[in-house]
């Protein structure tokens, strides 16, 4: 295992005093306490390669939302720090980070068409109108809602709605989208499709997911990465195959094995 200069050439963990250029995020020592004295999040250390898709995984109340929230700069965190492509976002106003939202609930502006919902951010940042149009055209068509785009956002179904949100979140080409139960309120037909159409886009375009879901067998299906959270805490961040073949606690083991 050692090359001609004699120095060991096995895969060595990264540390983080080397800035490494293929990682997305570093999240070190992340904690979040809400004012009314819960424990949210505590302390919590884990790192996303550029372009994967990672799942973010654990039962109800364990963090993931807090984390998310803390990430995009939602809420305030109360230590730690967040790096986005090696630069210190952690204090930084959401709209310098590059990092999109979707919600599970949508969030889609009632009174606006899908269009207007979609060029809305777009119109916000100052991005001139041919510009908007292009990339408004652009996103439309990847997410085939073509039809759909003079629609209200009540004449859609959960699917379609789903779509909207994704897309109007994906027109700012964040380096990092952000994806919070997103298929929670679909039927199981309509999560398989929706599950192949984010591993299309995740395909074609050049962002890196995070995606939180308290479905085992739905990380496994979507996951490069996979972050398990447990009572405010990270017990393992690791590729699909070494978190079920290498489960790092008790936790992991009993957490994943309850998919099979
Ligand atoms: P998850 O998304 O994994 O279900 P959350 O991040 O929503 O978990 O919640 C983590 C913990 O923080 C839970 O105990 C929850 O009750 C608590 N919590 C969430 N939001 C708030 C808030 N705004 N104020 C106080 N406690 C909160
Ligand atoms: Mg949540």
């Amino acid at each position: 295992d050692t090359d001609h200069s004699g120095a060991d050439v096995s895969p060595t963990e990264p540390t983080l005093d080397e800035p490494i250029d293929d990682l997305a995020l570093e999240v070190c020592g992340l904690t979040k306490i809400y004012p009314d004295g819960t424990l949210a999040v505590d302390d919590i250390d884990f790192s996303i390669t550029d372009g994967d898709f990672c799942v973010l995984i654990g039962p109800s109340g364990c963090g993931k939302s807090t984390t998310l929230h803390s990430l995009v700069g939602k809420i305030p965190v109360t230590e730690g720090e967040i790096r986005l492509g090696g630069k210190n976002v952690t204090d930084a106003p959401t709209y310098e980070r590059d990092i999109g939202l979707v919600f599970q609930d949508f969030q889609l502006f009632p009174h606006l068409t899908v269009e207007e919902n979609i060029a809305y951010g777009l119109e916000r940042l100052g991005v001139e109108k041919d510009e908007r149009t292009t990339r408004v055209n652009d996103i439309v068509e990847m997410m085939r809602l073509g039809d759909l785009i003079e629609r209200q956002p009540e004449e859609l179904s959960a699917g379609q709605k789903q779509r909207v949100a994704l897309a109007r979140s994906m027109v700012l080409e964040p380096r990092l989208l952000l994806l919070d139960e997103p298929l929670g309120d679909m039927d199981y037909k309509l999560q398989k499709h929706m599950e192949r159409e984010l591993l299309r886009l995740h395909r074609e375009l050049d962002t890196t997911f995070v995606y939180v879901t308290h479905d085992q067998t739905q990380a496994m299906r979507l996951a490069d990465q996979i972050v398990v959270m447990n009572d405010g805490k990270v017990e393992q961040s690791d590729t699909v195959e070494r978190v079920y073949n290498e489960p790092a606690t008790a936790f992991v083991s009993a957490f994943v094995g309850d998919s099979n």
